[in-house]
């Protein structure tokens, strides 16, 4: 093994012009990482020549066979040598490298495919009478030659890397490969929803099966990505999405993103595109855990399709060998933008209980047998309610153990006309049932509070410091070295979110002061979660969020756990209050405070409608 360092070379050669095939390869090892990369540019070629319909097949993970046909303006006869070679191309005209309106303008990707593959090209110019062909194989080009072709360009790639098993062994299993290929032209045609797509998976079968189809769709861009991105990532996430339009320093922002109670538990769903160009950018993932850090718990990941669109001089889209990742002139420019519009779209959608867990209850509560079912006992034939098996609204304890707090009297203004509605009953001494003028409202009443808590703690915050209660007698919290330095790196941060605490030895604090919202709390407990909230590196070291995840904890240390009974009035204070506050849909966990049962669907439940 040859373990020098490729700079101690000493056996020094002179400089020396590379042959066109050579620097060809050379490009390839940037612009063709894998299947999937080669069909990044064919389609992109495709979509640049303003194709409607485009079809990519492949077989054994794009390694033998990739083919894109689409229905675009074609390449003229004359000119398909020229796109073989290298920085060739009919996209610009080198003077404006600033000014980029296309995905391709490098004149790269055709001859880097050529010299790792058997690539051949069809294509018939728009108008021409006949099509033409031209195919390269380790960089030797064929004379252009008469095809048949209706329409638009077909371009096929056999045996990638075949002349370099070096690169060759570098590819992962098909499956690995086809998975990539998906996600590339997922998120391609997440880019062009007016565009149609079909992906072939052609290994077994001559005709192949159809692994992603997806229609042209119509209508303005919204409304055309709303439908392309219910086809892509499944109407769950469409129903629960809310559409964004925000705009900062001439950068648009739009697209969907998901409520918090429709998130992931891993990063999957999260498709940023730049002047309609998917990136992958670092940058924009950050922004958008940091839009969420509010209503997300660690651990869960939010779901989005967003869109950035600004004056292409604005954006350098040529710093990164596959365009993965741009450069904006003010990079904090797209990130506030992004953290502002979503906090800002997301805080106007705080009411909107997610429709996904309001349909799981009522698929939870729908009968899977038929709803009076006969059993036979051993005495006689007596009725037996079916089993209910799921949501403690029904279990049949709950009304006979007398349970149920007295439906509360109708008030002379019968708030059934508010959006949370009139409480009528609390249920296992944490769920309020509430009649609204179209349905039902089950609120959880623990994680509503604790998000009224937060709220609270925050404007309180934000207005003149959290206010602080003395404790009588000052409470020694003992922790680790660790956590200790931690804290006392934070007092004085604490201290203005009415927690004051002094060291107490190496491996103690002494408690003196805790937020007066928060009531009588277990110090211990607090401490422990405040601590943990400072050592996570998961979230950024921005100290807003930092203090943002403390108050959360704190939150949670203050609200009304389940299990306490509340009184009509209460219940209707709680109500009034979760609508008057901002984000109260969803606890800081992103579960949802309150789902909706509306009456249609209740009514649907029983057969009625
Ligand atoms: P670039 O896209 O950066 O221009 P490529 O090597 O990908 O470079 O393509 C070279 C040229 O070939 C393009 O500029 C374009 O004129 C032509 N071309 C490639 N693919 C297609 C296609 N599918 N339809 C029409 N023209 C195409
Ligand atoms: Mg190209």
């Amino acid at each position: 093994m040859n373990t020098q360092a490729p700079h101690m070379m000493s056996d020094r050669q002179p400089i020396r012009q590379l042959d066109d095939a050579a620097a060809n390869r050379i490009a390839a090892g940037e612009v063709v990482e894998r299947p999937a990369s080669a069909i990044k540019e064919l389609v992109e070629n495709a979509l640049d020549a303003g194709a409607v319909r485009i079809e990519i097949s492949y077989s054994d993970g794009g390694k033998t066979l990739i083919r894109v046909l689409d229905d675009g303006t074609g390449i003229p006869a004359d000119e398909l040598p020229l796109a073989l070679s290298r920085h060739a191309t009919s996209k610009i005209d080198g003077s404006d490298l600033l000014n980029i309106h296309s995905f391709g303008f490098r004149g790269e990707a055709l001859p880097s495919l050529g010299a790792v593959g058997r690539l051949t090209i069809t294509s018939r110019f728009d108008g021409s009478e006949t099509a033409a062909r031209i195919s390269v194989n380790g960089g030797e080009i064929s004379p252009v030659q008469p095809a048949a072709l209706a329409r638009g360009t077909v371009v096929e790639l056999r045996d990638l890397f075949h002349a370099t098993p070096a690169r060759l062994k570098f590819l992962r299993s098909d499956r690995a490969e086809s998975s990539a290929i998906n996600d590339v032209v997922k998120r391609l045609a997440m880019a062009a929803p007016d565009v149609g797509f079909v992906l072939r998976d052609v290994t077994k079968t001559g005709a192949g099966r159809v692994v992603f189809r997806a229609d042209p769709e119509t209508g303005d861009f919204a409304s055309s990505l709303r439908a392309r991105l219910r086809g892509i990532l499944g109407a769950d996430f469409t129903d629960n999405a809310i559409e964004i339009n925000a705009e900062r320093g001439g950068i648009l922002l739009s697209g969907f993103a998901a409520l918090p109670t429709y998130s992931r538990g891993a990063a999957v769903s999260q498709f940023f595109f730049v002047n309609g160009r998917p990136v992958r950018d670092k940058q924009f993932y950050g922004a958008l855990r940091a839009a969420y850090s509010d209503v997300l718990t660690r651990g869960r990941h939010p779901a989005a399709a967003l869109f950035l669109s600004c004056d292409p001089e604005q954006v350098d889209v040529n710093v990164h060998p596959a365009k993965a990742e741009v450069r904006f002139r003010d990079p904090a420019l797209p990130r506030g933008l992004i953290v502002s519009g979503l906090r800002h779209a997301l805080a106007g959608s705080g009411h909107r209980a997610s429709g996904t867990v309001g349909q799981e209850t009522l698929n939870a509560m729908r009968p899977q047998a038929p709803v009076y079912q006969y059993q036979r006992s051993t005495q006689n034939h007596q009725y037996v309610p079916p089993p209910v098996t799921t949501g403690g609204f029904a279990e049949a304890d709950t009304w006979q153990s007398g349970r149920v707090e007295p439906t509360p009297e109708l008030e002379q203004n019968d708030p059934t006309d508010l959006p949370l509605g009139a409480a009528r009953a609390q249920l296992h001494e944490n769920y309020i049932i509430a009649q609204t003028q179209t349905g039902m409202i089950i609120v959880d009443q623990h994680a509503a509070h604790e998000r009224l808590v937060y709220e609270r703690l925050k404007s309180q915050m934000q207005n003149h410091g959290v206010a602080a209660q003395v404790l009588l007698i000052p409470e020694i919290v003992e922790l680790s070295a660790d956590d200790h330095s931690r804290l006392m790196e934070h007092v004085e941060a604490l201290a203005s979110l009415g927690l004051s605490i002094d060291s107490f030895g190496e491996q103690a604090i002494c408690v003196r002061e805790t937020p007066v919202i928060l009531g009588e709390i277990n110090c211990k407990n607090l401490i422990s979660d405040i601590c943990d909230q400072l050592s996570d590196d998961g979230s950024s070291g921005i100290v807003k969020e930092k203090i943002n995840a403390i108050l959360s904890s704190m939150a949670c240390h203050g609200s009304i756990r389940s299990g306490r009974r509340m009184s009509a009035p209460e219940m209707n204070a709680l109500l009034r209050e979760m609508e008057a506050t901002p984000h109260s849909g969803q606890c800081n966990h992103g579960r949802p405070t309150y789902v909706e049962l509306p009456l249609s669907d209740i009514e649907r439940l029983f057969g009625r409608s």
